[in-house]
């Protein structure tokens, strides 16, 4: 890692990392961790007091007694207790006498103490992407495989959800699902086909496909590159279902092949919730999200070049740590030139034991709001927009309730529509309608055909 790509990845601390130092035995070993702890410091790292508030843990062993070395062990596993997301590095000599010590993360002996600085920030940093590195074994056994259920009806309103994958390995600053529900893990083809074949003997016609990361689905599988548009195509042919919807995924997963499958299917709907997050590279950056506004904007077009009439719809976090006025802008401007037709706006509240809960300064209240109001009125607007284009076409609706010859549902294109019609739908069915008109932000029409 040069210098210059640690200073970036240090941007993720704006005040720096915190460095906890624990010293047992001798005035040497003090001295030697007062050294460390400058080399700490010259690198961007701040001392803290506080064990369970750091990012890094240093312990200086010893081994000079049965005692003392009973007590450095506890130590390196108290740290792990009080920290556990933090790197735990172990220097001094029972770490040279037992050269690979199991309670650490990172271990240096009686030589080299210089070299711990970097051994701990690419640890650190490694983290981002090694969601094995800060769990247990006890976690790691557990979350190694998808736990699969079985076909399970799971829905809402007329849809059923069919979950396709668990956890994540992306660990956006933010989020603590990486933490909470362990590495990226795949259901298996044969399951979930089999669980959407029930869903249509059920008489389910529309299908959600779920999951923490759709984007990483079987990248734990052989054929990883392929495996969604597999599926999905898969998906496609079985009896009785006719709508596929995908559950939000992240711009990372549109490619050529993505494209073309969703443009060649008659069944998977013409709506895609891809998440932002932020319209600002520099909030994206501290947000850790792997790709940039450029990214995004050619994932987007990529979509509408081969289908014009696809709407999208995505998430924004408004007030994440020093978010400036100008990032959040940015982020407007951004959303409103993408032409999204929803937007989702969450005001960023600090999860406990993210990178994110230590960034500072914190976005006030008032601001925060203020921001999402912003963001609330452009996705009116864009709604609005959105629904204007409607106006005149025939939609596809699947019914789930109705009220004296008044129904509602969902269009493809996610739209809710209200219509009415002098024959009879029953719910879970599926009726043309004529878009006629728009009421807040709800389209309203005659059902064309039965
Ligand atoms: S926000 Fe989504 S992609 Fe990012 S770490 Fe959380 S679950 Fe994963």
């Amino acid at each position: 890692m040069d210098n210059e790509e640690v200073s970036r990845l240090l941007e993720r601390y704006p005040n720096g990392p915190k460095v906890y130092f624990q010293t047992l035995g001798c005035k040497v070993n003090s001295y030697e961790t007062d050294a460390v702890r400058i080399l700490f410091e010259s690198r961007g790292f701040r001392t803290t007091t506080d064990p369970r508030d750091c990012d890094v843990c240093v312990v200086n062993t010893c081994t000079v007694t049965a005692e003392a070395d009973r007590k450095s062990g506890q130590m390196l596993r108290r740290a792990k207790k009080l920290a556990p997301r933090a790197v735990v590095a172990a220097m001094g000599c029972r770490t040279e006498m037992r050269k690979a010590i199991d309670e650490a993360d990172v271990c240096v002996g009686t030589v080299d103490r210089a070299g711990l600085v970097d051994l701990v920030i690419s640890r650190l940093f490694e983290r981002s992407d090694d969601p094995d590195s800060v769990l247990t074994n006890e976690h790691r056994s557990r979350m190694a495989k998808f736990e699969d259920f079985g076909p399970v009806i799971s829905r809402e309103g007329t849809r059923a959800f069919v979950k396709i994958q668990d956890g994540c390995d992306n660990y956006c600053s933010y989020c603590i699902i990486p933490y909470a529900r362990g590495r990226s893990r795949s259901r298996s083809e044969e399951s979930i086909l089999h669980e959407i074949r029930c869903l249509g003997e059920e008489g389910y016609i529309e299908i959600v496909l779920t999951g923490i990361n759709l984007g990483a689905f079987g990248k734990d599988s052989e054929n990883a590159h392929d495996a969604l548009t597999r599926l999905l195509k898969k998906a496609e042919s079985t009896e009785n279902i006719r709508r596929i919807r995908l559950g939000s995924i992240e711009p990372q997963m549109i490619d050529e092949a993505f494209v073309r499958t969703i443009a060649e299917s008659s069944k998977i709907c013409r709506h895609l919730h891809v998440s932002l997050q932020s319209g600002s590279d520099s909030v994206l950056l501290r947000m850790n999200r792997k790709y940039n506004i450029k990214h995004f904007a050619e994932s987007i077009a990529l979509l509408r070049e081969s289908m014009p009439n696809i709407h999208l719809s995505t998430d924004i976090i408004v007030g994440f740590p020093a978010e400036t006025e100008s990032e959040h802008r940015e982020s407007l401007l951004f959303c409103e030139q993408a032409g999204f037709s929803k937007i989702h706006v969450f005001p960023y509240s600090v999860r406990a034991g993210t990178v994110a809960a230590d960034m500072q300064p914190k976005i006030d209240s008032a601001t925060k709001s203020k921001r999402k109001g912003d963001f609330l009125r452009l996705s009116e607007d864009l709604h609005i927009r959105a629904a204007e284009e409607m106006l005149g076409k025939i939609v596809s609706v699947l019914v789930e309730e109705q009220n004296h010859g008044m129904y509602s549902g969902y269009s493809k294109e996610y739209f809710r529509v209200i219509f009415s019609s002098g024959s009879v739908f029953e719910s879970g069915s599926e009726a043309q309608v004529q878009i006629t008109g728009l009421s807040d932000e709800t389209l309203t029409g005659i059902a064309h055909e039965r």
